[in-house]
This record gives C-alpha cells, structure tokens and sequence, in this order.
C-alpha cells in the first residue's frame, strides 16, 4: 500500500518536468484510456471493496465522515456497514483456498472409494489356486463388509465427481450490488449510495495529486503573466492539462465512475470519446457535452473530445462539442488503414465530411472562441517539386507549416520588401523557372 503514493508521486514528477519542457501553449496530458473503477484490478473486482477487511475498514471510516449515523441505516453495528459492492463475497484468497481445500477433500474421497471398490473386487473374485496366499496379506487395506458399496444403490454413492452441490460455492467475481442486503428499502439505498461514491472517489483519490500539482504549474504560470511577465519560463511554460478518457456513458447503470463528483477530484479536464456506433444513441453526445459545458462553467475545467469519424457523425459530433465550448478536438484516427481497426484514412465521404468540418470551425473560431489571427496570414508560394504543376500556394496560418520562414533573434518572419535576397520567394522562383523549357 505504502508503494501507492511513491508511485503516483513519481509519475506526476515525471509528467510535469516533461511538460513544463514543450515549447507548446498548453498540454493536454491523457492519464488512462476507458477509465474505470481502480477495484476492477483487484482479484475480487468491485466486490473487494465488500470483501476486503481494509476497504471495509476504509468504506466505514468514508461513511464516519459525512456523519452519518447508525440510525440512518438502521443499523445495529458499524460491522454491517459495508460496500454493496461485494457485501457478502470472500475474498479472492478466501475462494482460492477454499476450492482448494474442496478438491483435496474430493481427492480423499475418491482415494478412499477405490480402494474400498478394489478391496470389494479381491472379496467377490474366484481366485485360482495358490492365489489365496495372497488374499491372507492383502495388500490394501480392507473394509467392513457393511460399508461395501454397492453401485446400484444411489445412496451410496460417496464419490463427487465436481458435483458443486459438495463443494463450497465459488463467490462470483462480479456480484450485484445489493444482494442480501441487511437493512430496509430506505437503508440499503442509502448504503448503495456511499458505496457507489465510495467507488468513485477511493478511484478519483488516485489522481489528486496530479490535479492538484497541475494547478500549482497553471497558477505560478498565471501569476507570471498577470505581472505582466511574457519571458520567463514560467510564463512561458505550457498550460497543462490532464484527463483520464471517458466513455461516452454518463449514467452509473453503465459505469461506475461518476460524470459528476469525479470532476471535484481528479483531472481540470474532461474528455470524452464519441465510441458509440448506434445512431439511436448519438443524441447522447449533445447531453454529454452539456456535462462538459456545467464543468467548464462552474469548475473552471477544460473540455474536450475524441471524435472517433468511423464511429459516425463527425460533423454533428463536432458541432455537439463546439457549440458548448470544447477547446480540444481529437479526430481519432488518422491511419493508415492498415495500423488499426477505427482510422478514417482510407474512407473518402468520411474524408470529406471530417474537411467540411473543419472549414466550419475554422469560419467559426472567432464568433465562438473570440480568436483572432496569432499572425496575419501571409501567402507564401513555394516549390514543392521540379515541374510547374507540382507548384503550390501554402497559407500560413496559426499551426506551423512543414517548411519555415526565415526568423531574427525574436523569432520574427524575416521580411524583404526588395525581393533581393536570394532566398526570398520571387527569386527561388526565377531561378527555378530559369531552368524551365515551357
Ligand atoms: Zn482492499
């Protein structure tokens, strides 16, 4: 246990130290991919959280903590008081020994049925002569005559061959929440309730010290730039943000992490991955986003989304996550076809729609997002090849492109209004076309 937090403490050291060193405006640092309950790793699942003596122990002292009282379960003793996930189940060690034990007992068992069965054998056969000698030493030990069996009667069969009804149930690895449950309707609702809390937040309590580490870096970079700072590494250090990746399932019916008090501890992002294939479902996505949206407003988090194309309805998706202030769209995945099963390379109406798309937003970022150019857009032709079909216009926007422009020691374009200088545009060009027969 004592490992857990030098582990986690490590990994937040690490994440940090690299993003602080990209000479990007801001980070978007994905913890894990389909997020889930930290207990699905353990031997039992979510049933540890029941079975364990110290998550029992830990899940009373969670309840302790919001005040809650006895009475209010209608509980005799703080002993009943225990995760619904699991709140019967052994532990996995238990199981493990008790099958154990359960086979070693089958095996006895059916030793000992043989040897009475063989024994029974020596009894019935007619040996030949000299044969009887033996019969006098008999090599296996014998039995009373009335505890012979006779396999006609059913009664007396003693041997289980993996019959369950013998052996001690093996405790399901997943068990509902809630089976035999000791208190009324009202307090096993209410013991339902911790427990899925519970759940959520001894998962959530995993990334705490990476959310709140991230918001010292963003806060010293804040302050840095409210001082009116632009050059020092704090200030120009990257924002950094780090979510764990959701599926695209807000109800706890579907996944035991909660959309919501998830939020209050782990991550200043939330994403999401639009996985789902069913058109029935897409509408799901506008609710989702407006998650996104209340946690944007009303916890200062970031939002963002995997738009997976295959997955159906890009443009729609994308407009879902926009219009309610996504500042982070992923287009999942690129290819090629071949890499794996979910890119969109390869398919020219996704293509087209996922280009439609982005015309869309790029028309849109002002209005939406108040953006403005990081610098004026400059046409720059260049020269992609040797044949003059293969010229292209290339516009530099605000990502850079593949080639770059020539910059002084502040990292401003360089400009020649001459047009004199060898490596300037028209001149590439003249000395290129010089070559030229057209
Ligand atoms: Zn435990």
């Amino acid at each position: 246990m004592a490992a857990i937090p030098a582990r986690v403490e490590a990994a937040v050291e690490a994440l940090v130290r690299t993003a602080r060193a990209m000479p990007v405006e801001q980070v978007w640092g994905r913890t894990v991919d389909e997020i889930g309950s930290v207990f699905d790793g353990a031997g039992e699942g979510k049933a540890h959280m029941g079975a364990c003596p110290h998550c029992r122990e830990a899940f009373r002292a969670y309840v302790r903590g919001f005040g809650v009282t006895l009475s209010e379960f209608g509980a005799r003793d703080w002993e009943q008081i225990r995760s619904t996930y699991g709140y019967d189940a052994k532990t996995y060690a238990q199981v493990r020994r008790e099958e154990a034990e359960a086979r070693d007992a089958r095996r006895r068992a059916l030793t000992e049925e043989v040897e009475r069965r063989v024994e029974s054998l020596l009894q019935e056969t007619a040996w030949p002569t000299g044969v009887a000698d033996l019969e006098e030493k008999p090599a296996h030990r014998g039995a009373p005559d009335d505890e012979v069996t006779d396999p006609g009667d059913p009664d007396d069969e003693v041997i289980d061959r993996g019959d369950a009804a013998a052996a001690p149930a093996a405790t399901p690895r997943r068990q509902p929440a809630g089976d035999g449950l000791p208190f009324d309707r009202h307090g096993n609702a209410l013991l339902r309730y911790y427990s899925a809390r519970f759940n959520n937040d001894a998962s959530a309590g995993l990334f705490e010290p990476l959310a709140k580490a991230i918001a010292a870096e963003n806060e010293a970079k804040r302050r840095a730039l409210a001082r009116g700072d632009t050059e020092s590494p704090r200030a120009r250090q990257a924002w950094i943000y780090s979510f764990a990746l959701r599926g695209n399932t807000f109800l706890l019916g579907g996944h035991s992490l909660d959309f919501f008090n998830w939020y209050r501890r782990a991550d200043n992002a939330m994403v999401y991955e639009t996985s789902n294939r069913d058109p029935r479902v897409w509408q799901w996505d506008g609710y989702l986003c407006d998650v996104g949206r209340a946690h944007t407003l009303r916890l200062g988090k970031q939002f963002g989304i995997y738009i997976k194309p295959h997955r159906g309805a890009p443009l729609q998706r994308l407009l879902a996550a926009v219009s309610r202030g996504a500042t982070m769209i992923f287009w999942y995945t690129y290819g090629p076809a071949w890499r794996k099963g979910d890119s969109f390379s390869e398919d020219r109406y996704m293509l087209l729609e996922i280009h439609k798309a982005a015309r869309l937003l790029g028309e849109a970022e002002h209005v939406l997002y108040g953006a403005e150019w990081a610098v004026p857009a400059i046409v720059r032709y260049g020269l992609t090849g040797f044949g003059v079909r293969e010229w292209k216009i290339e516009l530099a926007v605000k990502s850079p492109p593949a080639w770059a422009f020539q910059t002084d020691a502040n990292g401003v374009v360089k400009k020649d209004k001459t047009l004199s200088d060898p490596m300037c545009v028209l001149q590439l060009l003249k000395k290129h076309t010089s070559r030229l027969t057209v």
